[in-house]
Protein backbone atom coordinates (compact mmCIF):
# COMPACT_ATOMS: atom_id res chain seq x y z
CA UNK A 1 0.00 0.00 0.00
CA UNK A 2 1.32 3.55 -1.33
CA UNK A 3 1.80 6.99 0.89
CA UNK A 4 -1.78 8.49 0.94
CA UNK A 5 -1.28 11.93 -0.53
CA UNK A 6 -2.08 14.10 2.45
CA UNK A 7 -5.20 16.67 2.02
CA UNK A 8 -3.68 19.67 1.26
CA UNK A 9 -1.43 18.36 -1.84
CA UNK A 10 -5.04 16.85 -3.15
CA UNK A 11 -6.38 20.30 -3.11
CA UNK A 12 -3.01 21.69 -4.87
CA UNK A 13 -3.23 18.78 -7.20
CA UNK A 14 -6.94 19.27 -8.01
CA UNK A 15 -6.37 23.33 -7.87
CA UNK A 16 -3.56 22.55 -10.70
CA UNK A 17 -5.85 20.12 -12.80
CA UNK A 18 -9.11 22.05 -12.40
CA UNK A 19 -7.85 25.97 -11.93
CA UNK A 20 -8.44 28.03 -9.35
CA UNK A 21 -11.96 28.62 -10.66
CA UNK A 22 -13.25 25.18 -10.33
CA UNK A 23 -11.72 23.69 -7.15
CA UNK A 24 -13.79 25.81 -4.60
CA UNK A 25 -13.01 26.00 -1.31
CA UNK A 26 -14.36 29.43 0.14
CA UNK A 27 -17.73 28.54 2.17
CA UNK A 28 -19.44 31.16 0.58
CA UNK A 29 -19.34 29.29 -3.00
CA UNK A 30 -19.02 25.99 -1.21
CA UNK A 31 -22.42 26.22 0.50
CA UNK A 32 -25.10 25.60 -2.27
CA UNK A 33 -23.33 22.32 -2.92
CA UNK A 34 -23.18 21.70 0.92
CA UNK A 35 -26.75 21.26 1.53
CA UNK A 36 -29.49 19.17 -0.25
CA UNK A 37 -32.61 21.13 -1.38
CA UNK A 38 -34.68 20.02 1.47
CA UNK A 39 -32.19 21.55 3.86
CA UNK A 40 -32.02 18.20 6.27
CA UNK A 41 -28.52 17.08 5.05
CA UNK A 42 -25.62 19.30 5.10
CA UNK A 43 -21.70 18.69 5.76
CA UNK A 44 -19.02 20.30 5.39
CA UNK A 45 -16.98 19.03 2.44
CA UNK A 46 -13.12 18.97 1.94
CA UNK A 47 -13.94 21.26 -1.27
CA UNK A 48 -16.03 21.16 -4.31
CA UNK A 49 -14.81 20.16 -8.17
CA UNK A 50 -16.13 21.17 -11.18
CA UNK A 51 -14.22 18.81 -13.48
CA UNK A 52 -15.37 19.98 -17.27
CA UNK A 53 -14.56 16.67 -19.34
CA UNK A 54 -14.84 12.95 -18.65
CA UNK A 55 -10.73 13.65 -18.60
CA UNK A 56 -10.84 15.33 -15.77
CA UNK A 57 -13.19 13.38 -13.65
CA UNK A 58 -11.13 10.12 -14.26
CA UNK A 59 -8.15 12.76 -12.97
CA UNK A 60 -10.04 13.99 -9.88
CA UNK A 61 -11.20 10.55 -8.93
CA UNK A 62 -7.59 8.92 -9.72
CA UNK A 63 -6.50 11.88 -6.55
CA UNK A 64 -9.09 11.30 -4.53
CA UNK A 65 -8.16 7.69 -4.88
CA UNK A 66 -4.55 7.83 -3.85
CA UNK A 67 -5.57 9.78 -1.14
CA UNK A 68 -8.29 8.10 0.28
CA UNK A 69 -10.64 11.39 0.38
CA UNK A 70 -14.46 9.89 -0.08
CA UNK A 71 -16.34 11.34 -3.44
CA UNK A 72 -19.76 12.66 -3.76
CA UNK A 73 -21.10 12.92 -7.25
CA UNK A 74 -23.66 15.80 -7.33
CA UNK A 75 -25.76 16.96 -10.59
CA UNK A 76 -28.75 19.44 -10.18
CA UNK A 77 -28.64 18.75 -5.85
CA UNK A 78 -32.60 18.55 -6.46
CA UNK A 79 -32.29 14.66 -4.50
CA UNK A 80 -34.74 14.59 -1.63
CA UNK A 81 -32.96 11.60 -0.17
CA UNK A 82 -29.76 13.13 1.21
CA UNK A 83 -27.64 11.14 -1.41
CA UNK A 84 -25.72 14.11 -2.52
CA UNK A 85 -24.81 16.31 -0.14
CA UNK A 86 -21.55 16.10 1.16
CA UNK A 87 -20.85 14.61 4.50
CA UNK A 88 -17.55 16.41 6.16
CA UNK A 89 -14.77 15.87 4.64
CA UNK A 90 -15.77 14.11 1.11
CA UNK A 91 -15.12 15.73 -2.31
CA UNK A 92 -18.15 16.71 -3.69
CA UNK A 93 -17.44 16.42 -7.71
CA UNK A 94 -19.82 18.32 -8.96
CA UNK A 95 -21.07 17.55 -12.70
CA UNK A 96 -22.78 20.79 -13.91
CA UNK A 97 -19.75 21.52 -16.42
CA UNK A 98 -20.08 18.45 -17.99
CA UNK A 99 -23.40 20.69 -20.00
CA UNK A 100 -22.59 19.44 -23.80
CA UNK A 101 -24.90 18.30 -26.21
CA UNK A 102 -23.04 16.50 -29.34
CA UNK A 103 -24.74 15.37 -32.48
CA UNK A 104 -25.31 11.54 -32.71
CA UNK A 105 -25.65 10.85 -36.55
CA UNK A 106 -24.34 7.14 -36.12
CA UNK A 107 -27.05 6.13 -34.26
CA UNK A 108 -30.19 4.09 -35.17
CA UNK A 109 -33.08 6.13 -34.50
CA UNK A 110 -33.96 9.16 -32.75
CA UNK A 111 -31.17 9.86 -30.31
CA UNK A 112 -29.51 12.46 -27.99
CA UNK A 113 -25.87 12.51 -26.21
CA UNK A 114 -25.85 14.40 -23.45
CA UNK A 115 -23.53 15.69 -21.01
CA UNK A 116 -23.75 14.23 -17.50
CA UNK A 117 -24.54 17.65 -16.45
CA UNK A 118 -27.32 18.91 -18.84
CA UNK A 119 -30.17 20.03 -17.20
CA UNK A 120 -33.62 18.22 -18.30
CA UNK A 121 -35.28 21.57 -19.29
CA UNK A 122 -32.22 21.79 -21.97
CA UNK A 123 -32.40 17.93 -22.96
CA UNK A 124 -35.94 18.65 -23.24
CA UNK A 125 -35.08 21.65 -25.57
CA UNK A 126 -32.80 19.70 -27.68
CA UNK A 127 -35.27 16.77 -28.30
CA UNK A 128 -37.77 19.42 -29.72
CA UNK A 129 -34.98 21.11 -31.56
CA UNK A 130 -34.42 17.96 -33.30
CA UNK A 131 -38.47 17.36 -33.96
CA UNK A 132 -38.87 13.95 -30.93
CA UNK A 133 -39.87 14.40 -26.86
CA UNK A 134 -37.56 13.76 -24.46
CA UNK A 135 -39.05 10.62 -22.46
CA UNK A 136 -38.13 11.45 -19.13
CA UNK A 137 -40.19 14.42 -17.51
CA UNK A 138 -40.41 15.82 -13.99
CA UNK A 139 -40.95 19.00 -11.61
CA UNK A 140 -37.59 19.60 -10.73
CA UNK A 141 -36.63 20.01 -14.43
CA UNK A 142 -34.62 23.27 -14.51
CA UNK A 143 -32.07 22.21 -12.22
CA UNK A 144 -32.24 18.53 -12.44
CA UNK A 145 -29.05 17.02 -14.09
CA UNK A 146 -29.37 13.80 -16.59
CA UNK A 147 -27.00 12.15 -14.75
CA UNK A 148 -29.08 13.02 -12.07
CA UNK A 149 -32.38 11.52 -13.37
CA UNK A 150 -29.69 8.29 -13.96
CA UNK A 151 -28.22 8.15 -11.15
CA UNK A 152 -31.40 8.27 -9.21
CA UNK A 153 -33.55 6.18 -12.27
CA UNK A 154 -35.68 9.17 -11.53
CA UNK A 155 -39.26 8.38 -12.50
CA UNK A 156 -41.26 11.75 -12.77
CA UNK A 157 -44.70 12.16 -15.24
CA UNK A 158 -44.37 10.31 -18.30
CA UNK A 159 -43.59 7.00 -16.67
CA UNK A 160 -47.24 5.50 -17.40
CA UNK A 161 -46.93 6.05 -21.29
CA UNK A 162 -43.34 5.61 -21.68
CA UNK A 163 -42.34 3.49 -19.29
CA UNK A 164 -39.50 3.90 -16.40
CA UNK A 165 -36.15 5.45 -17.45
CA UNK A 166 -34.00 2.66 -18.22
CA UNK A 167 -36.15 1.97 -21.76
CA UNK A 168 -34.88 4.90 -22.61
CA UNK A 169 -30.77 5.08 -21.66
CA UNK A 170 -29.63 3.58 -25.01
CA UNK A 171 -25.82 3.60 -23.50
CA UNK A 172 -23.97 5.78 -20.87
CA UNK A 173 -20.11 6.31 -20.34
CA UNK A 174 -18.85 6.43 -16.43
CA UNK A 175 -15.59 6.58 -14.57
CA UNK A 176 -15.18 3.87 -11.93
CA UNK A 177 -13.80 4.45 -8.65
CA UNK A 178 -10.45 3.23 -9.75
CA UNK A 179 -10.80 6.16 -12.88
CA UNK A 180 -11.16 3.66 -15.86
CA UNK A 181 -13.68 4.78 -17.96
CA UNK A 182 -16.14 2.42 -19.30
CA UNK A 183 -17.82 4.30 -22.81
CA UNK A 184 -20.97 2.30 -24.27
CA UNK A 185 -22.55 4.42 -26.01
CA UNK A 186 -22.44 2.90 -29.74
CA UNK A 187 -26.21 3.45 -29.51
CA UNK A 188 -26.79 0.07 -31.57
CA UNK A 189 -30.50 -1.63 -30.77
CA UNK A 190 -28.54 -4.97 -30.38
CA UNK A 191 -25.37 -5.75 -28.71
CA UNK A 192 -25.16 -8.49 -26.36
CA UNK A 193 -21.51 -8.65 -25.16
CA UNK A 194 -21.58 -9.51 -21.54
CA UNK A 195 -23.04 -7.89 -18.62
CA UNK A 196 -25.30 -4.90 -18.79
CA UNK A 197 -22.89 -2.87 -17.00
CA UNK A 198 -25.05 0.94 -18.25
CA UNK A 199 -28.07 -0.97 -16.51
CA UNK A 200 -25.98 -1.63 -13.53
CA UNK A 201 -24.87 2.21 -12.99
CA UNK A 202 -28.78 3.06 -13.51
CA UNK A 203 -30.39 3.61 -9.94
CA UNK A 204 -26.40 3.59 -8.17
CA UNK A 205 -27.10 6.49 -6.37
CA UNK A 206 -23.33 7.75 -7.22
CA UNK A 207 -22.02 4.42 -5.36
CA UNK A 208 -20.67 2.88 -8.65
CA UNK A 209 -19.49 5.43 -10.69
CA UNK A 210 -19.45 9.00 -12.38
CA UNK A 211 -21.80 9.28 -14.94
CA UNK A 212 -20.24 11.49 -17.74
CA UNK A 213 -22.37 11.05 -20.45
CA UNK A 214 -25.57 9.56 -21.78
CA UNK A 215 -27.10 8.29 -25.07
CA UNK A 216 -30.85 8.80 -24.79
CA UNK A 217 -33.35 7.55 -26.96
CA UNK A 218 -36.10 9.93 -27.81
CA UNK A 219 -39.92 9.58 -28.80
CA UNK A 220 -42.35 10.77 -31.28
CA UNK A 221 -43.41 14.80 -30.38
CA UNK A 222 -46.74 15.27 -29.34
CA UNK A 223 -47.13 18.74 -29.08
CA UNK A 224 -51.28 18.84 -28.98
CA UNK A 225 -51.87 18.47 -25.42
CA UNK A 226 -54.79 19.03 -22.90
CA UNK A 227 -55.11 19.41 -19.71
CA UNK A 228 -57.67 17.98 -17.44
CA UNK A 229 -58.33 18.45 -13.53
CA UNK A 230 -60.84 16.68 -12.14
CA UNK A 231 -62.98 16.79 -8.93
CA UNK A 232 -63.79 13.58 -7.32
CA UNK A 233 -65.19 12.12 -3.98
CA UNK A 234 -62.56 9.76 -3.31
CA UNK A 235 -59.22 7.89 -3.74
CA UNK A 236 -60.88 4.90 -4.88
CA UNK A 237 -62.97 6.93 -7.27
CA UNK A 238 -59.64 8.67 -8.84
CA UNK A 239 -58.38 4.91 -9.33
CA UNK A 240 -61.84 4.11 -11.31
CA UNK A 241 -61.82 7.09 -13.45
CA UNK A 242 -58.05 6.35 -14.54
CA UNK A 243 -58.98 2.89 -14.93
CA UNK A 244 -61.40 4.31 -17.61
CA UNK A 245 -59.65 7.11 -19.12
CA UNK A 246 -56.80 4.12 -19.64
CA UNK A 247 -59.03 1.94 -21.62
CA UNK A 248 -60.39 4.62 -23.90
CA UNK A 249 -57.70 7.55 -24.33
CA UNK A 250 -54.50 6.12 -26.45
CA UNK A 251 -53.11 9.93 -26.34
CA UNK A 252 -53.27 9.52 -21.97
CA UNK A 253 -49.78 10.80 -21.23
CA UNK A 254 -50.03 11.72 -17.60
CA UNK A 255 -52.29 10.58 -14.84
CA UNK A 256 -51.93 12.40 -11.40
CA UNK A 257 -53.62 12.69 -8.45
CA UNK A 258 -53.31 15.47 -5.35
CA UNK A 259 -56.06 15.85 -2.32
CA UNK A 260 -58.12 18.79 -1.14
CA UNK A 261 -55.07 19.79 1.59
CA UNK A 262 -52.23 19.80 -0.83
CA UNK A 263 -54.39 21.89 -3.49
CA UNK A 264 -55.36 24.64 -0.51
CA UNK A 265 -51.64 24.30 0.17
CA UNK A 266 -50.62 25.57 -2.98
CA UNK A 267 -53.30 28.13 -3.46
CA UNK A 268 -52.68 29.69 -0.45
CA UNK A 269 -48.98 29.70 -1.21
CA UNK A 270 -48.97 30.77 -4.91
CA UNK A 271 -52.06 32.60 -4.53
CA UNK A 272 -54.39 31.30 -7.26
CA UNK A 273 -57.93 31.05 -7.30
CA UNK A 274 -59.78 27.66 -6.89
CA UNK A 275 -59.81 26.07 -10.35
CA UNK A 276 -63.38 24.50 -9.83
CA UNK A 277 -66.56 25.59 -9.34
CA UNK A 278 -67.16 22.59 -6.48
CA UNK A 279 -64.10 21.73 -4.33
CA UNK A 280 -63.32 18.00 -3.65
CA UNK A 281 -61.92 15.48 -1.75
CA UNK A 282 -59.41 14.53 -4.50
CA UNK A 283 -58.15 15.93 -7.52
CA UNK A 284 -57.04 14.11 -10.34
CA UNK A 285 -55.07 15.66 -13.15
CA UNK A 286 -55.32 13.83 -16.55
CA UNK A 287 -53.32 15.16 -19.56
CA UNK A 288 -53.49 13.74 -23.51
CA UNK A 289 -51.16 14.38 -26.20
CA UNK A 290 -50.94 13.46 -29.84
CA UNK A 291 -48.83 14.42 -32.99
CA UNK A 292 -51.35 16.79 -35.82
CA UNK A 293 -52.36 14.11 -37.74
CA UNK A 294 -55.26 14.88 -40.81
CA UNK A 295 -58.79 14.10 -40.05
CA UNK A 296 -57.64 13.83 -36.38
CA UNK A 297 -57.58 17.42 -35.29
CA UNK A 298 -58.93 17.56 -32.07
CA UNK A 299 -60.32 14.17 -31.19
CA UNK A 300 -57.53 13.75 -28.00
CA UNK A 301 -59.54 16.87 -26.28
CA UNK A 302 -62.77 15.73 -27.59
CA UNK A 303 -62.28 11.95 -26.29
CA UNK A 304 -60.81 13.27 -22.35
CA UNK A 305 -64.10 15.53 -22.47
CA UNK A 306 -66.23 12.79 -23.32
CA UNK A 307 -65.10 10.41 -20.57
CA UNK A 308 -65.08 13.20 -18.19
CA UNK A 309 -68.59 14.03 -19.28
CA UNK A 310 -69.76 10.52 -18.89
CA UNK A 311 -67.79 9.40 -15.67
CA UNK A 312 -70.60 9.53 -12.32
CA UNK A 313 -67.62 9.84 -10.19
CA UNK A 314 -66.43 13.27 -11.81
CA UNK A 315 -68.20 16.12 -9.97
CA UNK A 316 -66.40 19.23 -11.80
CA UNK A 317 -63.74 19.57 -14.28
CA UNK A 318 -61.84 21.82 -16.28
CA UNK A 319 -59.66 21.54 -19.36
CA UNK A 320 -56.96 23.77 -20.47
CA UNK A 321 -55.67 23.48 -24.01
CA UNK A 322 -53.45 26.70 -24.08
CA UNK A 323 -49.77 26.72 -22.81
CA UNK A 324 -51.07 28.81 -20.47
CA UNK A 325 -53.89 26.98 -19.30
CA UNK A 326 -52.29 24.15 -19.25
CA UNK A 327 -48.80 25.24 -17.56
CA UNK A 328 -51.62 26.34 -14.15
CA UNK A 329 -53.11 23.22 -14.11
CA UNK A 330 -49.78 21.80 -13.64
CA UNK A 331 -48.43 24.27 -11.37
CA UNK A 332 -51.51 23.12 -8.77
CA UNK A 333 -49.90 20.07 -8.79
CA UNK A 334 -46.15 20.44 -9.22
CA UNK A 335 -46.42 23.79 -6.90
CA UNK A 336 -46.75 21.11 -4.11
CA UNK A 337 -43.14 20.26 -3.56
CA UNK A 338 -42.13 24.01 -3.28
CA UNK A 339 -45.63 24.86 -1.13
CA UNK A 340 -44.90 22.54 1.46
CA UNK A 341 -41.13 23.29 1.93
CA UNK A 342 -42.73 26.99 3.27
CA UNK A 343 -44.78 25.15 5.43
CA UNK A 344 -42.18 23.79 7.05
CA UNK A 345 -39.38 21.27 7.00
CA UNK A 346 -41.44 17.69 5.83
CA UNK A 347 -40.33 14.28 6.49
CA UNK A 348 -40.70 13.69 2.82
CA UNK A 349 -41.50 9.60 1.75
CA UNK A 350 -41.91 8.42 -1.70
CA UNK A 351 -43.48 5.30 -1.62
CA UNK A 352 -45.66 3.14 -3.74
CA UNK A 353 -48.39 0.68 -3.43
CA UNK A 354 -50.09 -1.37 -5.94
CA UNK A 355 -53.22 0.51 -7.26
CA UNK A 356 -55.86 -1.60 -6.17
CA UNK A 357 -54.13 -0.98 -2.37
CA UNK A 358 -54.02 2.79 -2.65
CA UNK A 359 -57.15 4.01 -1.46
CA UNK A 360 -56.87 1.69 1.63
CA UNK A 361 -53.12 2.92 2.06
CA UNK A 362 -54.56 6.26 1.92
CA UNK A 363 -57.34 5.64 4.91
CA UNK A 364 -54.79 3.87 6.85
CA UNK A 365 -52.23 6.46 6.93
CA UNK A 366 -53.23 8.71 9.63
CA UNK A 367 -53.82 5.71 12.15
CA UNK A 368 -50.23 5.26 12.18
CA UNK A 369 -49.50 8.97 12.22
CA UNK A 370 -48.94 10.59 15.86
CA UNK A 371 -51.51 13.36 16.70
CA UNK A 372 -50.35 16.35 15.38
CA UNK A 373 -48.56 15.35 12.31
CA UNK A 374 -49.89 16.67 9.00
CA UNK A 375 -50.07 14.28 6.17
CA UNK A 376 -49.41 16.05 2.64
CA UNK A 377 -49.97 13.47 -0.25
CA UNK A 378 -50.09 14.03 -3.72
CA UNK A 379 -48.28 11.26 -6.70
CA UNK A 380 -47.86 9.79 -9.83
CA UNK A 381 -51.35 7.79 -9.50
CA UNK A 382 -51.00 5.29 -12.49
CA UNK A 383 -47.92 4.14 -10.91
CA UNK A 384 -49.50 3.93 -7.20
CA UNK A 385 -46.52 6.16 -5.94
CA UNK A 386 -47.38 8.88 -3.11
CA UNK A 387 -44.96 11.78 -2.15
CA UNK A 388 -45.93 11.38 1.88
CA UNK A 389 -44.96 14.64 3.62
CA UNK A 390 -45.41 14.51 6.72
CA UNK A 391 -45.16 18.21 8.44
CA UNK A 392 -45.20 18.34 12.28
CA UNK A 393 -42.94 15.63 13.38
CA UNK A 394 -40.06 16.46 15.93
CA UNK A 395 -36.38 15.97 15.01
CA UNK A 396 -36.38 13.02 17.74
CA UNK A 397 -39.68 11.57 15.42
CA UNK A 398 -38.70 11.45 12.61
CA UNK A 399 -37.40 7.89 12.84
CA UNK A 400 -40.03 6.58 14.80
CA UNK A 401 -42.66 8.25 11.85
CA UNK A 402 -41.01 7.17 8.89
CA UNK A 403 -40.50 3.29 10.21
CA UNK A 404 -44.42 3.68 10.79
CA UNK A 405 -45.03 4.63 7.25
CA UNK A 406 -42.65 2.51 5.63
CA UNK A 407 -43.81 -0.57 7.79
CA UNK A 408 -47.47 0.18 6.81
CA UNK A 409 -46.35 0.51 3.09
CA UNK A 410 -44.10 -3.04 3.02
CA UNK A 411 -47.15 -4.67 4.77
CA UNK A 412 -49.78 -3.39 1.79
CA UNK A 413 -47.57 -5.32 -1.09
CA UNK A 414 -45.83 -1.87 -1.63
CA UNK A 415 -42.02 -0.41 -2.24
CA UNK A 416 -40.49 2.41 0.36
CA UNK A 417 -38.93 3.91 -2.31
CA UNK A 418 -40.64 4.60 -6.07
CA UNK A 419 -38.47 6.62 -7.26
CA UNK A 420 -36.95 9.03 -5.16
CA UNK A 421 -33.78 6.24 -4.15
CA UNK A 422 -32.45 5.27 -0.58
CA UNK A 423 -29.61 8.18 -0.02
CA UNK A 424 -29.57 8.18 3.26
CA UNK A 425 -32.60 8.88 4.25
CA UNK A 426 -33.95 5.27 3.85
CA UNK A 427 -31.04 3.44 4.96
CA UNK A 428 -32.07 1.88 7.82
CA UNK A 429 -35.22 0.39 5.69
CA UNK A 430 -33.69 -0.76 2.67
CA UNK A 431 -34.26 -4.69 4.28
CA UNK A 432 -38.06 -3.81 4.00
CA UNK A 433 -37.15 -3.88 -0.06
CA UNK A 434 -34.62 -6.29 -0.49
CA UNK A 435 -34.11 -9.63 1.00
CA UNK A 436 -30.85 -10.66 2.77
CA UNK A 437 -29.45 -12.29 -0.39
CA UNK A 438 -30.46 -9.40 -2.63
CA UNK A 439 -28.44 -6.90 -0.34
CA UNK A 440 -25.34 -9.20 -0.22
CA UNK A 441 -25.31 -9.58 -4.22
CA UNK A 442 -25.63 -5.86 -4.05
CA UNK A 443 -22.67 -5.45 -1.75
CA UNK A 444 -20.53 -7.94 -3.37
CA UNK A 445 -21.58 -5.49 -6.79
CA UNK A 446 -19.95 -2.95 -5.07
CA UNK A 447 -17.21 -4.07 -3.49
CA UNK A 448 -15.87 -5.37 -6.42
CA UNK A 449 -16.56 -2.01 -8.30
CA UNK A 450 -15.30 0.01 -5.97
CA UNK A 451 -12.94 -2.15 -2.91
CA UNK A 452 -12.19 1.13 -1.34
CA UNK A 453 -15.45 2.59 -0.85
CA UNK A 454 -14.53 5.73 -2.08
CA UNK A 455 -17.80 6.98 -4.12
CA UNK A 456 -20.80 8.00 -1.84
CA UNK A 457 -19.84 5.98 0.91
CA UNK A 458 -23.02 5.94 3.51
CA UNK A 459 -25.61 5.64 1.03
CA UNK A 460 -27.79 3.39 -0.37
CA UNK A 461 -26.14 0.44 1.24
CA UNK A 462 -26.42 0.14 4.91
CA UNK A 463 -23.23 -1.72 6.76
CA UNK A 464 -25.39 -4.40 7.55
CA UNK A 465 -29.11 -5.29 7.84
C1 LIG B 1 -39.62 19.99 -7.02
C2 LIG B 1 -39.09 18.61 -7.19
C3 LIG B 1 -39.78 17.68 -7.94
C4 LIG B 1 -39.28 16.38 -8.11
N1 LIG B 1 -39.99 15.48 -8.85
C5 LIG B 1 -39.50 14.24 -9.03
C6 LIG B 1 -40.22 13.27 -9.79
O1 LIG B 1 -41.32 13.50 -10.27
N2 LIG B 1 -39.66 12.04 -9.97
C7 LIG B 1 -38.43 11.73 -9.43
O2 LIG B 1 -37.96 10.60 -9.63
N3 LIG B 1 -37.74 12.62 -8.70
C8 LIG B 1 -38.24 13.86 -8.47
N4 LIG B 1 -37.53 14.76 -7.73
C9 LIG B 1 -36.23 14.37 -7.14
C10 LIG B 1 -34.99 14.75 -7.98
O3 LIG B 1 -35.25 15.81 -8.84
C11 LIG B 1 -34.50 13.53 -8.75
O4 LIG B 1 -34.04 12.54 -7.84
C12 LIG B 1 -33.37 13.84 -9.75
O5 LIG B 1 -33.09 12.65 -10.45
C13 LIG B 1 -32.10 14.34 -9.12
O6 LIG B 1 -31.27 14.87 -10.13
P1 LIG B 1 -30.07 15.85 -9.73
O7 LIG B 1 -29.28 16.18 -10.94
O8 LIG B 1 -30.59 17.01 -8.97
O9 LIG B 1 -29.21 14.90 -8.80
P2 LIG B 1 -28.54 15.19 -7.39
O10 LIG B 1 -29.57 15.58 -6.39
O11 LIG B 1 -27.39 16.10 -7.55
O12 LIG B 1 -28.01 13.72 -7.04
C14 LIG B 1 -28.90 12.68 -6.79
C15 LIG B 1 -28.11 11.36 -6.69
O13 LIG B 1 -27.50 11.08 -7.93
C16 LIG B 1 -26.07 11.04 -7.80
N5 LIG B 1 -25.52 11.67 -9.00
C17 LIG B 1 -25.84 12.87 -9.54
N6 LIG B 1 -25.19 13.03 -10.70
C18 LIG B 1 -24.44 11.92 -10.90
C19 LIG B 1 -23.55 11.49 -11.92
N7 LIG B 1 -23.28 12.24 -12.99
N8 LIG B 1 -22.97 10.28 -11.78
C20 LIG B 1 -23.23 9.48 -10.73
N9 LIG B 1 -24.06 9.85 -9.73
C21 LIG B 1 -24.65 11.05 -9.82
C22 LIG B 1 -25.77 11.77 -6.51
O14 LIG B 1 -24.56 11.32 -5.94
C23 LIG B 1 -26.98 11.37 -5.69
O15 LIG B 1 -26.83 10.07 -5.22
C24 LIG B 1 -38.03 16.04 -7.51
C25 LIG B 1 -37.32 16.99 -6.76
C26 LIG B 1 -37.84 18.25 -6.58
C27 LIG B 1 -37.04 19.24 -5.79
Amino acid sequence: VGERTPPDRLLADLEGLLGPAHLLRDPDLVAGYAQDWTGRWRGAPLAVARPGSTVEVAAVLAACHAAGVPVVPQGGNTGLVGAAAPRDGELVLSTRRLDRIEPTTRSAGPTLLTGAGVTVAAAHAAAAAAGFDFPVDLGSRDSATVGGIVATNAGGERVMRYGGLRHHVLGLEVVLADSSVVTRLAGLPKDNVGYDLPQLIVGSEGTLGVVTRVLWRLVPATPLRVVALAGVASVAEAVAVLAAARAALPTLSAAEFLLAEGLELVRAHLGLPAPLREPAAVYLLLEVAEAPRPGRAGAAEEELAELLATRDEVRDAVLARSPAGRGRLWRLREGHAEAIAAAGRPVKLDVAVPLGELARFVDLLPTVLAPGVRPVLFGHLAEGNVHVNLLGVGPDDVHAVTDAVLRLVAGLGGSISAEHGIGVAKLPWVGLGRSPADLAAMRAVKAALDPDGILSPGRLLPASV
